[in-house]
């Protein structure tokens, strides 16, 4: 429900409001805007009356929101979200870049390429310290000591780490070292998990689920927001589909759908959606063409001897020739690379 408050609502009349909804034990968000305001209302399990509101003094109009999502949609939030990271800002004109290794090998391992990744001109270094895979018996990461290796790479580079948080049990110790808390396909719909991420303020990146619709992922983003986390943004990343060409197929439509009906940014993740060396920087200049916030790119300087997703790395110098066509593609479009803010926002 959304109640629109008149134009000239006095003070009194807006806390009436809020005051009825929390005595409804719901929770109002205010929503303020150039000319009006607007209350929406979360936390009801069935639809309210719009008569419960609409003839209170101040208020213009009730209105059902039909979405299942609320804070994740638009109606609740007209302007775009910006997530701070580091010096920099999700979703912005400026276009981000995360790059690194599938995963953290080795402290050189790590080193080396987060220093070429650097050079390159990405903003934030990305390595998995805990690895969803497939088969039990394949590399599961280096836990702790992955995390205290990135946290080096950092010191030495100043990039913000993008790292993912497997389950609620390593949840503090991820969080501790990450600057942005990566939720991975096959988490997408771990409510127990998301519940817990939204009661942090660290910015949490949700990829999409192997086949999860629009819908589906807005509802996992809702998860997040209502626990009170705002800073949260999408990695489209492939789907399954009935194609074998590929690991999965990218399904960059989403990028413009994601942005006409959610306020949150949307980056786009083209080596996990091709599974293919070859085909990841084509799909990144496409997925900046359609409007994505940013890419995030697997990068490795000996692929062939990676632990996780050696066939899909980017080798640094092929990852620097791509990063001079994405500022190009941008610089087509009348946006550049995100830049480092003055204030610490990008
Ligand atoms: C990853 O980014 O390393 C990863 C495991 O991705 P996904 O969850 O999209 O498979
Ligand atoms: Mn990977």
């Amino acid at each position: 429900m959304l109640i629109l408050m008149q134009t000239d609502h006095t003070k009194k009349q807006l806390k009436d409001v809020l005051a009825k909804v929390k005595a409804l034990k719901l929770k109002p968000h205010v929503i303020p805007g150039k000319l009006n305001v607007a209350v929406g209302i979360t936390g009801n399990s069935g639809a309210l009356d719009p008569h419960l509101f609409d003839a209170m003094p101040g208020v213009r109009e009730a209105v059902r929101v039909s979405k299942s999502y609320k804070l994740a949609g638009r109606d609740f939030q007209h302007h775009d979200t910006i997530v701070p990271v580091g010096p920099f800002g999700i979703g912005g004109p400026g276009l981000i870049v995360i790059a690194g290794p599938c995963a953290v090998e080795t402290e050189e391992q790590m080193l080396r390429i987060a220093r070429r990744v650097k050079a390159a001109g990405a903003q934030m270094l990305r390595g998995g310290a805990f690895k969803p895979r497939t088969s039990p018996y394949a590399f599961q990461g280096l836990g702790k000591k992955g995390l205290q290796l990135l946290a080096l790479a950092k010191k030495e580079t100043g990039l913000p780490i993008v790292t993912e948080i497997l389950d609620q049990r390593t949840l503090a110790d991820v969080a501790e070292f990450a600057d942005v808390l990566q939720v991975g396909a096959r988490n997408m719909q771990n409510f127990a998990l998301l519940k817990e991420l939204g009661q942090l303020k660290k910015p949490v990146m949700l990829k999409r689920g192997l086949s999860a619709t629009l819908d589906e992922w807005l509802m996992s983003a809702e998860y997040l927001l209502s626990e009170g986390n705002k800073n949260i943004f999408l990695c489209e990343r492939g789907i399954r589909a009935f194609s074998d060409h590929a690991r999965n197929t990218l399904d960059l439509n989403v990028v413009p759908a994601v942005k006409e009906l959610s306020h949150l940014p949307i980056i786009v993740d083209p080596s996990h959606a091709t599974g293919v060396r070859a085909r990841v920087a084509p799909m990144a200049r496409a997925a900046v063409a359609a409007g994505a916030h940013g890419v995030m790119i697997e990068v490795h300087d000996r692929p062939d001897q990676a632990l996780c997703d050696g066939p899909q790395a980017l080798h640094p110098d092929d990852f620097a020739t791509l990063m001079i066509d994405l500022a190009a593609i941008a610089g087509a479009l009348g946006r550049g690379m995100a830049t480092p803010a003055l204030k610490g926002r990008g």
